[in-house]
């Protein structure tokens, strides 16, 4: 650790999640300025940042998801540049002075041979600066023949005018950062098709071995009582419980009053700096499985995908691991240079870093079926290691989810409900 090396960064970020249908894109397109231009007045209003550095929009945000066929999504598949998602993404930089992410349907060539699920990343501008394409891909994907990312995970440069103060010279003018990022939609986050050891957490590996520092994730996660591939395989036993799980998706929605396809147009505005999410711990009996109030996110997949970066959080059994020598072969088998969190040189590599990361998943229901987890948040690994144990449990298996001190949860949209989540976020880097 050099201090006089350290840069302290303020960002204010935003994640927007939204209900789209198919075939609804120019419904979606409405719902979405309207909300933007809510979100806009009530940002000129807050006790806070008035103006926002980047705003993240889910996985296919404006297509829906869910497509059957490669004749069913092609209509909606478009070079980067011609996407209308795109368009859309420029219009919003535009409005608001900042970088947009947002998710969308790629074809590589106007002849549509060649399919992706991608990510493009807009800048102030309204200029395409980078363009990700999904490497792990969701059983969805392969109805319509999805190709994979040919480069894989990827990281990339992203400039942040005046964002950063030098620690310990705090009366300086502002500096241009350029943070480490990278994107992750969705399955990225997963076991590559579900098949890879679990501990290998690939996408976070990528991270933390990359030094990321900043990562934006995409998302149409669904909720634990959505049907998925798995359960319709399992349909030809006589014991399937697809019919009870449609018809427990039909209830509760009609429960809330709410149509098939689940809540449109009632936003969630949240713009308060001071509503972080309460930490539950997986196996709580506080947690709710059940599709019920809307605007609490799910907490069963906010510690899911914490515990999917399992090496950005701290753990005190990490130091027996690194005196194990079977390591070793483990960096090189995975030909990587950790292996959850821990490398040859230290017991946890991501001690005393910090990593911002920003999910913005979609909500509602498609199909009848799908049934998606909503929970937009926005987090911080900061890389503690210092914590006060007493306090603490000293068992690691209890500390694998939202409950580990080492990550900050700035705050999380409902499970159910259109809106936009915004943080203003500080975080360290070293230069
Ligand atoms: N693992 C994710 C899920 O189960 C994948 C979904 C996706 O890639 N859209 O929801």
């Amino acid at each position: 650790m050099k201090p006089a090396n350290k840069i302290l960064v303020d960002l204010s970020i935003a994640a927007v999640q939204l209900n789209p249908q198919i075939g609804k894109v120019n419904e979606t397109i409405s719902r979405a300025k309207m909300l933007l231009n809510q979100f806009k007045a009530k940002l000129e209003t807050r006790d806070g940042n008035k103006n926002v550095d980047m705003i993240v929009f889910p996985e296919f945000a404006l297509t829906g998801y869910n497509f059957m066929s490669r004749d069913h999504i092609l209509p909606y598949t478009h070079t980067t540049k011609e996407s209308p998602s795109f368009k859309f993404a420029q219009n919003v930089s535009k409005m608001f002075n900042c970088y947009t992410i947002i998710g969308y349907p790629e074809s590589e060539t106007e002849s549509k041979k060649i399919l992706f699920n991608s990510a493009a990343v807009v800048s102030p501008q309204g200029e395409l600066i980078f363009n990700y394409r999904k490497s792990f891909l969701y059983f969805t994907e392969d109805n319509w023949g999805c190709s994979e990312n040919p480069k894989q995970f990827q990281n990339f440069p992203l400039i942040f005018k005046k964002k950063g103060r030098r620690v310990g010279n705090m009366n300086n003018e502002p500096i241009d950062v350029e943070l480490n990022t990278s994107i992750g939609i969705c399955m990225d986050l997963s076991p590559y098709k579900f098949e890879a050891p679990f501990n290998d957490c690939e996408f976070a590996s990528f991270n933390l071995d990359k030094r990321v520092e900043l990562i934006i994730c995409p998302m149409a996660w669904l909720h634990s009582s959505s049907v998925t591939k798995q359960d319709y395989e399992l349909d030809n036993d006589s014991n399937n419980d697809i019919p009870k799980k449609l018809k427990n998706i039909e209830n509760v929605l009609e429960s809330q009053g709410l149509p098939i396809i689940g809540s449109q147009s009632d936003f969630q505005l949240d713009l308060d700096n001071n509503n972080k999410t309460a930490r539950i711990p997986t196996g709580s009996s506080d947690i709710g499985h059940t599709y019920n109030e809307l605007s609490k996110p799910d907490m069963t997949n906010v510690n899911y995908w914490l515990l999917r970066f399992l090496p950005f959080l701290q753990l005190n059994v990490r130091k027996n691991w690194a005196a194990r020598k079977s390591l070793s072969n483990i960096f090189e088998e995975l030909n990587r240079p950790s292996y959850m969190g821990t490398s040859k040189n230290k017991y946890w590599e991501f001690a005393n870093r910090n990593t911002i990361m920003v999910n913005a998943n979609r909500c509602g229901v498609e199909g009848g079926d799908t049934l998606f987890a909503g929970s937009s948040g926005i987090y911080k690994f900061n890389g503690r290691e210092d914590f006060d144990m007493e306090e603490l449990t000293k068992d690691d298996n209890k500390r694998l989810d939202s409950t580990n001190p080492s990550v900050e949860l700035y705050g999380n949209l409902g499970k159910g409900k259109e809106g936009i989540i915004v943080r203003d976020i500080q975080f360290e880097i070293e230069r």
